[in-house]
């Protein structure tokens, strides 16, 4: 059993510092969020991820997990230190390491032991140093600190599976004592650990966020492009993908990318470029092409519609992605947003991001809690995020419930024929109908600029 405290009960935080309970350590989470410790204490927890709620209470009658707002008293006695405080986006693109600065800060005023300080953040290169500088700058004691870099690559909506069965564990260090203290602490995963030094754990965060980000703005320029030319992008995603260099995961077309960590880590990423010089040329592209692709979205419902303006639309998800209640960067919502600026409505369902949505969108949208009731008088209806539970919609009720007839599917998540059987219209993603119905699919309108 090791000592462990985890600071920042988030996403990333609070699934770590349970996890390591989990394995049988000692764990105290800090937060200074004094709302979310109290709540956390009383046997809550602050957002939705399948299977946490029940780890944290179990840990927690164990006695082997705790919260606390004072991180003082949190990090007493324990060997290793997590920083995994939210970084982020500054208004000029840059990451904003105001919260691991602040953490730094308070490390160095009450550490009076030594012990490893990891940062689980995602971060710039260089955030190393700087968190060991502000340490060795202002410590109260004359303690022994190392830093080092852990990147976690967990996500949302899997994210106890994600750290309990890591593809790897990425460990950027300074010295080999120090690696063998975190190949000890990981041990019990049974995972490939990679060591390497702290900026190049640093850099390979960014490149896997990066290089995800990358297909998904690949694979929709390539849908569009199946659009013009008549071929079907999931076929295209097959038959390409079945090479094992290429791979057919984040090869899903849509409304593009969005959540907490894409956009801004790819930004970030321009920003270090050009901050060491060398620029990029691809990734502005990325991200160019992830803002394109909701206008070509919304510029489908506009000319399936005839306008938004007055139009009633049934947006089923608002979540950023299926098995969360995170909106940060949703598309959906941003979608939400652009058809109420249009002078539509929209009635929106979610399983479980609707409490979060409704902090930030009022006038123009009503949240309903069966995701039939979304098609009701609806002049189309689109899917935002792919939800299980879209999956099987029975189109027959869907078109006896709407007004008008227009399906977006925007997850390519249907058969079109199936939607298209049951007296729908049917505007997917890149999506092509079999000749055979003698029905076509509707080709997307060449992007319109909105
Ligand atoms: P989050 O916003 O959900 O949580 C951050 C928490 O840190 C909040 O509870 C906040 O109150 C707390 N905090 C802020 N300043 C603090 C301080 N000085 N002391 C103690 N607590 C403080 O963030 P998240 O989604 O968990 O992400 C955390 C980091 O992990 C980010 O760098 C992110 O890019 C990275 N990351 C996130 C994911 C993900 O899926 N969310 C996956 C991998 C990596």
């Amino acid at each position: 059993m090791r000592n462990i405290a985890v600071i920042g009960t988030g996403y990333v935080g609070l699934v770590t510092g349970t996890c390591f309970a989990a394995l049988g350590n000692s764990v105290t989470c800090i937060d200074t969020d004094s709302a979310k410790i109290a709540s956390l204490n009383s046997g809550t927890i602050p957002f939705f991820e399948p299977g946490l709620l029940e780890l944290v209470l179990r840990n927690q009658h164990s006695g082997r997990l705790y919260f606390c707002d004072d991180l003082a008293t949190g990090i007493k006695n324990a060997e290793y230190i997590f920083i995994a405080v939210g970084t982020p986006m500054q208004e000029d693109g840059h990451a904003d390491l105001s919260h691991v600065r602040a953490v730094a800060h308070a490390i160095a005023a009450s550490l009076d032991h030594p012990a490893i300080i990891i940062n689980k953040s995602t971060v710039p290169v260089e955030t190393g140093d700087l968190v060991s500088a502000i340490i060795r700058e202002h410590r109260e004691h004359e303690i022994e600190v190392s830093v080092v870099s852990n990147p976690e690559f967990l996500r949302e909506g899997s994210a106890i599976d994600d750290f309990m069965h890591p593809d790897r564990v990425v460990l950027g260090v300074s010295h080999e004592s120090v690696a063998q203290r975190m190949i000890d602490l990981y041990a019990p995963l049974e995972a490939p650990v990679i060591v390497t030094d702290v900026r190049t754990a640093e850099m390979i965060k960014y490149t896997a966020n990066a290089f995800l980000a990358t297909k998904v703005s690949f694979i929709n320029e390539i849908a569009n492009l199946c659009e013009e030319v008549g071929a079907d992008v999931k076929d295209v995603v097959a038959g390409a993908g079945s090479d094992k260099r290429i791979g057919t995961a984040f090869m899903n077309p849509g409304l593009g990318f969005g959540g907490s960590c894409f956009p801004k880590d790819v930004t970030a990423l321009v920003r270090i470029a050009e901050r060491y010089g060398t620029g990029s040329m691809i990734l502005p592209a990325i991200l160019e092409v992830n803002r394109l692709q909701l206008d070509r979205i919304l510029g489908k419902i506009e000319t399936a519609l005839g306008g938004i303006q007055g139009k009633l639309i049934g947006v089923l998800g608002l979540a950023f992605k299926p098995n969360t209640d995170d909106i940060r960067e949703s598309p959906a919502i941003e979608l939400v947003r652009r058809i109420v600026a249009k002078g539509g409505s929209v009635v929106a369902h979610d399983p479980v991001a609707v409490p979060n949505a409704r902090k930030v969108l009022a006038d123009g949208v009503r949240f309903v809690d069966d995701c039939y009731e979304a098609a009701n008088d609806a002049d189309a209806i689109i899917v935002a995020t792919d939800w299980n539970e879209y999956k099987q919609m029975d189109f027959c009720v869907v078109k006896k419930l709407m007004n008008g007839v227009t399906v977006v599917d925007a997850r390519n998540i249907y058969d079109p024929e199936r939607v298209v059987s049951s007296g729908l219209k049917y505007l997917g993603v890149g999506r092509r109908m079999k000749e055979k119905s003698g029905q076509s699919v509707q080709s997307a309108p060449s992007p319109v600029s909105v």
